[in-house]
């Protein structure tokens, strides 16, 4: 288990961290995800020992490790540029470590072929200076790199950031099965909410050096707790006032809240339940992505909500089609208005 507690971290008159305060369990896939220059790597790099917090401290199974210094904290660290040697071979880049801590020459040959096989590298490529390798291969490495000290903790630092998406997707995929393999507790750093929501236990929002959500993935797309993690996350519309008005919605939301609802959550088709409104709408646009649809619709006072559907072989609906909308109140997100959209 690690705690967060009271964490401070200033740069100068900067204060980047506030008051931090978090508990993340052993054996978990937990990932810090916010806009860019929300304080993710500031944290992370303050867990590894390369930051001290100006206040607070941090516990690792109730000992605290707040000046400990790095070598000694079992965190193995990637990095979004890898920060490889670049003209070493693979094999001395993950032995590297183990070199470092004395470990004998058939200890260290072992545990880098058998990390090195874990994590998908081919024998020739041990062989190989980095420099020649491929991104994602690279990135291999540099998780063998950390696995192979036996850290009690990974950190990942937008591992995958540099890589096209393809890949980006490949290596999320061997990433999670890394981790469920090692039950290594692991925390990853990025902006890209798709890979939060596919490859964590749990996950924290971060704003602005604040924490705004800590839940499951279901739990932060499906119960948003405040209006900027609901717009982080996933695809949204912003229910206007004009609809609000002019619907039986009126009487479920306030004029004090601002509402909104999930795009798939707009239903074409009907569904059932006695919290469902069914609403008038015209189709106006409509993109065709072969597994789905997206839809613009047009709806009473003039608002446009966005919503997909699921292509299921016949044809959809065209632009101009008038249909009907079917909305679950349970779906429907609200939160205080601020002074800003009054
Ligand atoms: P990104 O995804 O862009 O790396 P992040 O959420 O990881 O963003 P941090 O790198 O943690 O953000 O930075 C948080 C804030 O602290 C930013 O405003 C940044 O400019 C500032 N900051 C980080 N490191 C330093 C430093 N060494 N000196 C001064 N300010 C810093």
């Amino acid at each position: 288990m690690i705690t967060f507690q009271d964490i401070q971290i200033h740069f100068g008159s900067f204060h980047a961290i506030k008051n931090f305060n978090l508990k993340i369990k052993e054996g978990e896939f937990f990932t810090f995800l916010g806009p860019s220059g929300c304080g993710k790597t500031t944290i992370l790099r303050c867990l590894a020992g390369f930051i001290s917090p100006s206040g607070g401290s941090i516990l690792l199974k109730d000992k605290d490790i707040t000046h400990v210094p790095i070598e000694k904290r079992g965190i193995g660290m990637v990095f979004q540029n890898y920060a490889l040697f670049p003209t070493m071979t693979v094999y001395e880049n993950i032995a590297f470590g183990k070199r470092i801590k004395k470990a004998s020459k058939a200890e260290i040959d072992r545990d880098v072929r058998d990390i090195a096989r874990k994590v998908d590298l081919k024998e020739d490529q041990l062989f190989k200076r980095v420099s020649d390798l491929s991104g994602g291969q690279q990135q291999r490495v540099a998780i063998a790199r950390a696995l192979v000290l036996k850290p009690s903790i990974l950190a990942l630092d937008e591992p995958l950031s540099n890589l096209d998406a393809k890949l980006r997707v490949q290596l999320r995929n061997e990433l999670k099965d890394l981790q469920k393999q090692f039950g290594i507790t692991t925390i990853y750093v990025t902006h890209d909410q798709e890979e939060a929501l596919t490859l964590s236990d749990r996950i924290a929002v971060f704003n602005s050096g604040n924490l705004e959500q800590v839940g499951t993935p279901y739990e932060i797309y499906n119960s948003s707790k405040t209006e900027f993690v609901c717009n982080f996350i996933g695809d949204i519309n912003k229910i206007d006032q004009g609809l609000i008005e002019n619907s039986p919605l009126k009487e479920f939301v306030p004029r004090n809240k601002v509402a909104y609802i999930r795009n798939e959550k707009v239903n074409l088709s009907p569904v059932s339940g006695s919290d469902v409104v069914r609403l008038k709408a015209k189709v106006v646009d409509r993109e065709f992505y072969g597994l789905y649809s997206k839809y613009v619709l047009e709806m009473a006072g003039g608002s446009l909500l966005k919503t997909i559907e699921k292509e299921s072989g016949h044809i959809g609906f065209e632009v101009g089609t008038e249909t009907d909308v079917y909305i679950r109140l349970a779906d429907i997100m609200q939160y205080d208005r601020t002074e800003r959209e009054n």
